[in-house]
């Protein structure tokens, strides 16, 4: 068996060795991600794993199944770069690794919330000016004195829930399907604005959908505490981030923390440092001192990049040796 891995960044290469010796598969490394121009390369192989950011090109579907692909097993979580219809049209299954590692991404968000609460950022500023003075502009609140609402309470924001609990806050969440277990260290409000009136900090861990696009906007900012923290590692566009902007000049919102920006795709996980960013909003973003920007890397640890190669490649080989895969997502 052949498979190609597009996409493939120099930290997923041991992990992909380790499995192909395993399964006695050869897997070739292709850096770029797949697209018209590179769909030829598909020549040769049984399958093909994807590491996909942007969407796909609409005519891509049709010139994969031409090469007699059966399948595209993309490794992340998110799918929302495939236009599942048209794959299924094509008879392509497409497949994503749906549980990774939520404890990376549920780490990186309280550390994320316990960065913009201690003011991580504005201190080391002042220490590089050498400004070494204590003052109200960086004092902190502390954790076990915060209300903390989860919204979104599967995988990640159960256990994220449960490290604010771990930290002595008081837990609040809010969920379209209330998990019981999570009941153990959160309540839940009986609406989306119960939850936003009482936070003191807002952790974000629903999926993108198209009802929920925008959500956290002017009315719902409207509604939060004076002085509320956000932290985002879901999806950028849940977040109107104009309206985010207008909450912190105004002081509603004190500052947030993005791991996911609505304008992202040109930019996470590219290297800019020689090149021009034209996004004025994620500017604006970087360069203030209340918010906190990272490029997507709330998953990025050890065990989530080695969880999420074996599963991409696991799902190939499983629909090229039986048809179908457990992690079809169409
Ligand atoms: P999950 O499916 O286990 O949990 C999502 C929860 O959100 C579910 O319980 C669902 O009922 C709830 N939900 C859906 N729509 C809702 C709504 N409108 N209001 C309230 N609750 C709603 O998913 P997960 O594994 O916990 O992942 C959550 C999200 O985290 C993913 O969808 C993805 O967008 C994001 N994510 C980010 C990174 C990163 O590196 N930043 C990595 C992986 C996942």
């Amino acid at each position: 068996m052949k498979l190609i891995m597009f996409g493939t960044r120099e930290d997923e290469k041991e992990a992909a060795l380790n499995w192909a010796e395993k399964n006695n598969v050869e897997v070739t490394f292709n850096p770029d991600p797949l697209t018209l121009e590179s769909v030829h390369l598909l020549e040769g192989y049984d399958g093909l794993s994807t590491s996909q950011t942007a969407p796909f090109e609409d005519e891509i579907y049709e010139r994969i199944a031409a090469q007699g692909i059966k399948q595209v097993a993309q490794r992340s979580a998110g799918f929302d770069m495939f236009d599942l219809e048209k794959a299924t049209a094509h008879n392509l299954i497409i497949s994503n690794v749906p549980s990774y590692s939520p404890n990376a991404i549920a780490e990186y968000a309280v550390t994320a919330a316990m960065n913009i609460i201690r003011n991580t950022e504005k201190i080391q500023n002042k220490v590089k000016q050498h400004d070494f003075t204590w003052n109200k502009s960086i004092i902190s609140k502390e954790m076990r004195s915060m209300t903390v609402a989860i919204i979104g309470t599967g995988r990640i924001g159960t256990i994220a829930g449960q490290i604010f609990n771990g930290f002595g806050a008081e837990v609040i969440g809010y969920d379209l399907y209330p998990n019981e277990k999570a009941e153990a260290f959160l309540a839940y409000t009986d609406s989306l604005e119960e939850a936003i009136e009482k936070a003191d900090l807002i952790s974000i861990h629903m999926p993108l959908t198209k009802g929920n696009t925008y959500m956290f906007d002017k009315s719902l900012f409207a509604k939060m505490k004076d002085g509320v923290f956000i932290v985002n590692t879901a999806r950028g566009k849940i977040l109107n981030t104009k309206d985010l902007l207008d909450a912190l000049n105004s002081g509603k919102v004190a500052a947030a923390a993005l791991d996911t920006y609505e304008n992202e795709a040109p930019y996470f996980p590219k290297d800019f440092s020689d090149k021009t960013v034209e996004d004025e909003v994620l500017l604006e973003l970087i360069q203030r001192e209340d918010v906190l920007v990272s490029q997507h890397i709330a998953f990025y640890t050890e065990t989530a990049v080695m969880n999420l190669v074996e599963g991409g490649l696991d799902s190939a080989k499983q629909v090229i040796e039986t048809g179908n895969c457990d992690n079809r997502v169409n």
